[in-house]
């Protein structure tokens, strides 16, 4: 790893970004007082991940409730953001506290307090067949081989594991998850995650994609990661190039917010989609982040925009401390109707349950009643409409 930071690989199409001296590349390594050259190393900004309050000094004002947070979470939930994550942080305290940013990456005190939430909501131990393969669907499994994330979500649904130590990339549940897989034929479609299956050496990614690719049985093999929307700079076109090679190959990351969206981060879309890479994209509904049907509706257009297809919208997972993020379902699911009729057809995403038995979509009811062999069913303008002679088969 050092050596690699002496002589960094510098990816090209960022350093164009950077040289903008109005980019947020740009503007960023200038607070956090380096070159644009080492900020965009990835490795850099997994060394740099802000830990401690102390790190933001010269970088951004704390609210109260984030200053008392980094003391107070210390021993519940490990803080990690990424300089460039940060760097998305409204600075100044006036705009602090509608920053959607902020809300997903900084501790705050609200994480002490929940009356409901659990600390494994989809029951993830029980399974898993082997360590950390989640076999639910009989067609697919999610492999976690990664534990370490450029920035720690408030929210995750797996942050009761943060104290785990040596199950990133760790070779015995690698090889033992390959073993579990090539041995079902019924598994075509492996999902890699973790944690972030992104945050380790393009070697170490084409060593386990050529290892799962071997497997006859397997069709597709996806990944899961944040490193689009956290730290883009990971996403090189070099490691599209590697990815190609294991064609088909999917991607689906996160973006919450639009904010999110910016020229670094579309960069790393670039350099998947252009190698052949679907991306499509899992959010969370949460409080103050994307819980309005304006912010939705901006999100998954600018997406599209993206060559993102909008996937799956979460209900968020009562996941213990993230009750101040949460929001009522029937609010989810108004918002989640507003969408219909006012985007494209595929930048719609299914809200959905996320539940130990599966996925569970969510959605409005369309289908009001049966008359004979007509429906009689709602428009997406609220009207009446009956089909005729659907209900044909008694
Ligand atoms: C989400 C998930 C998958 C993938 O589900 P899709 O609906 O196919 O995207 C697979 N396995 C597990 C355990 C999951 O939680």
């Amino acid at each position: 790893m050092s050596r690699e930071l002496d002589s960094p690989f510098i990816p090209e199409e960022f350093l164009a970004i950077g040289q903008d001296p109005q980019s947020l590349t740009a503007r960023s390594a200038e607070r956090f007082g380096v070159s644009v050259e080492t900020f965009i190393n990835w490795r850099w900004q997994m060394k740099h991940q802000i830990a401690e309050k102390q790190q933001l000094h010269d970088v951004l004002d704390l609210k109260d409730q984030e200053d008392l947070g980094f003391e107070q979470l210390k021993d519940l939930f490990v803080t990690g953001i990424t300089p460039y994550y940060a760097g998305l942080m409204a600075p100044r305290l006036e705009k602090a506290e509608d920053c959607p940013v902020r809300l997903q990456a900084m501790p705050r005190t609200e994480e002490r307090f929940d009356s409901v939430g659990v600390a494994d909501p989809l029951d993830e131990v029980p399974h898993s067949p082997v360590k950390e393969v989640v076999h639910v669907y009989p067609d697919r499994v999610a492999f976690c081989v990664a534990q370490l994330c450029p920035v720690y979500c408030r929210y995750c649904f797996r942050k009761r594991r943060d104290d785990e130590v040596g199950l990133h990339f760790n070779r015995q549940i690698v090889d033992r998850g390959i073993d579990y897989i090539a041995s079902n034929p019924a598994i075509r479609d492996v999902l890699i995650t973790g944690g972030d299956p992104f945050i380790a050496s393009d070697a170490a990614l084409d060593n386990l994609l050529s290892r799962i690719r071997a497997i006859p049985h397997v069709d597709i093999i996806r990944f899961g990661t944040r490193t689009p929307v956290t730290l883009p700079y990971r996403v090189t076109a070099k490691l599209g190039k590697i990815l190609a090679k294991y064609h088909p190959v999917w991607l689906n990351t996160h973006f919450n917010c639009p904010e999110e969206l910016t020229p670094e981060a579309q960069q790393a879309i670039r350099n998947l989609v252009d190698a052949g890479v679907p991306v499509g994209n899992q959010a969370v509904l949460l409080r103050g982040v994307n819980d309005s049907e304006d912010r939705m509706l901006t999100l998954c257009r600018q997406l599209l925009k993206s060559r993102v297809r909008p996937y799956y919208v979460f209900h968020p997972h009562a996941v213990e401390g993230t009750e101040h993020l949460r929001v009522d379902l029937r609010r989810g699911m108004k918002i989640m109707k507003s969408l219909r009729g006012n985007i494209t057809g595929f930048g719609i995403p299914t809200y959905a349950l996320d539940t130990p038995s599966g996925k569970i979509p969510i959605q409005h009811n369309y289908m009001l009643k049966e008359d004979g062999e007509d429906l009689i069913v709602e428009t997406i303008r609220g009207e009446i409409w009956r089909e005729r002679s659907v209900l044909t088969e008694l």
